[in-house]
């Protein structure tokens, strides 16, 4: 049993619905384009998960966050491909792949063909086992990764109104959660080995304003040391957290981010990996050229950078998926993915972007204990990275336009003195 599709798009996250649209708009017709996705459901807007998918009133859920409202494109429901003559195999994993034979073997048993596979099945969330702790399945520890994932995260959060939770890991997750426990009104620990939240983006000074601002909210931070055990009572429940340094915390509730790993398994020794991910070039193409890999599983080269790299963030993903349908559609008119990277988040009332590279030295400007601050990154003689906390629409633009430009920085005092000013008028 089997179908043959002229398309295949292997996962149905965020990248796989902007590649949808890039598809429909380039002209696909009914039939040729498929997409398979072990969620159950139309690829949506995953950062809604950690934001306002946990908000107590008002919640964001589905069809309001399917892809592609957050680039205030089209709003992508079932109906919509559908109509566009595109076939949505939901709720369906896909257990080995054959890049030789262009084959894809489905859980139900069925084999899909393709003639261009792209391949964007993201990454999985790491798990404590992974570091010798057990517990990831008492009922009251949640990860976050997917809608299964964050409506668990909703009822656990809703079965201890008022209770202790200890968030483990300083990052996205980490961060974002925390928020969102506190504005549920949960008690929130925050524990992670680094020195200071984000470690990988913020350096201390940065890091410090928002630990600051947590604690106003009555956030307890343990940093400097790890998770070593749980206790559970006798129906497995986790009621308290070991941490290595000895301190014992009280829980109702856990929430763990500690990283990903991209979903590359199905290609191990058919495909060319780096940095953990599937290796492509310019157009998005994998060592094979009939595979296209795109957002989180893909490594790239960043041509601003002079190297390949994979960056697990939703601007990435959206724009790799466009590029890459461009570059199988309209080959000719395509030239290679030039990809300034961009992080962003929003946290409480503040809301933070950045551009580029965190290499360098870096100047801070604006006033960090007010409500708009942000730094620059310079490496040698070139503005490469820029951070602002609570701009505007404008500001951020300018900061995103001056990173693109990496103009030369001669004076770091007077970059300092012109702060925003600079990227503003560049
Ligand atoms: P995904 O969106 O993860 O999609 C992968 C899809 O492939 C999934 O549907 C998965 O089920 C499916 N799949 C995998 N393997 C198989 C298989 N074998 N068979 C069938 N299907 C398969 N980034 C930001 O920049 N800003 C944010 O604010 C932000 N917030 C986030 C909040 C949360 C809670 C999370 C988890 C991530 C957030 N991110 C954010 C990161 C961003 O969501 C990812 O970078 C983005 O989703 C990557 O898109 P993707 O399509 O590559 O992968
Ligand atoms: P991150 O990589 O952002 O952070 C993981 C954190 O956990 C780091 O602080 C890491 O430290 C720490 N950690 C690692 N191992 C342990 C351990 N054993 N015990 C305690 N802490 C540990 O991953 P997240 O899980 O936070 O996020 C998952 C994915 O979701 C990422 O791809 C992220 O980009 C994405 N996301 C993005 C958002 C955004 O862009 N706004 C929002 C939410 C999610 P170390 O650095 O030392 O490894």
């Amino acid at each position: 049993m089997g179908r043959a599709f002229v398309y295949v798009i292997l996962g149905g996250g965020v990248a796989a619905g902007y590649a949808a649209l890039e598809f429909v708009k380039k002209g696909v017709s009914h039939g040729e384009l498929c997409i398979i996705s072990d969620e159950p459901v139309a690829p949506y807007e995953r950062p809604a998960l950690s934001k306002g998918f946990l908000l107590p009133e008002a919640a964001a859920r589905l069809p309001s966050f399917h892809t592609c409202v957050g680039a205030n494109e089209e709003r992508l429901t079932p109906k919509w491909y559908k109509e566009h003559g595109i076939e949505l195999v939901l709720g369906t994993g896909v257990k080995s792949a054959d890049v030789k034979r262009k084959t894809l073997l489905t859980t139900t048993g069925e084999t899909i063909s393709y003639k261009i596979l792209i391949v964007a099945t993201g990454a999985r969330a790491l798990k404590l086992e992974e570091f010798g702790v057990s517990g990831s399945d008492a009922e009251n520890v949640c990860y976050l990764r997917d809608i299964a994932d964050a409506n668990r995260l909703v009822n656990v959060m809703q079965s201890c109104p008022g209770g202790n939770a200890v968030v483990i890991g300083g990052g996205y997750i980490g961060m974002e959660c925390v928020a969102s426990l506190v504005i549920n009104k949960i008690n929130v620990t925050m524990v992670f080995p680094e020195a200071h939240c984000m470690a990988r983006l913020f350096t201390p000074k940065i890091a410090n304003y928002y630990e600051e601002y947590y604690k106003s909210r009555g956030v307890n931070f343990v940093k400097g040391t790890v998770l070593s055990s749980f206790d559970f009572d006798s129906n497995g429940k986790v009621t308290g957290v070991d941490l290595r340094d000895g301190t014992k915390l009280s829980v109702d509730m856990v929430v763990v981010g500690i990283g990903i790993r991209p979903n590359t398994g199905l290609f191990e020794g058919q495909l060319t990996l780096e940095k953990g991910g599937i290796k492509v070039n310019g157009m998005l193409q994998s060592s094979n050229s009939s595979v296209y890999a795109i957002g989180d599983v893909a490594a790239f080269p960043v041509k601003a950078f002079g190297e390949t790299r994979r960056l697990e963030h939703v601007d990435s993903a959206r724009k790799s998926a466009k590029h890459a349908v461009a570059a199988i559609m309209e080959p000719e008119k395509t030239g290679e993915f030039d990809y300034l990277p961009f992080f962003y988040s929003r946290v409480f009332t503040l809301s933070w972007q950045f551009y580029g590279d965190t290499v360098g030295e870096v100047v801070y400007y604006g006033d960090m204990s007010g409500s708009a601050f942000g730094a620059y990154w310079i490496s040698k003689g070139h503005l490469v990275g820029a951070f602002l906390e609570g701009g505007t629409k404008e500001e951020y633009e300018a900061i995103a336009k001056a990173t693109r430009l990496r103009p030369e920085i001669e004076d770091l005092t007077e970059l300092e003195r012109q702060g925003l000013k600079f990227a503003v008028t560049v």
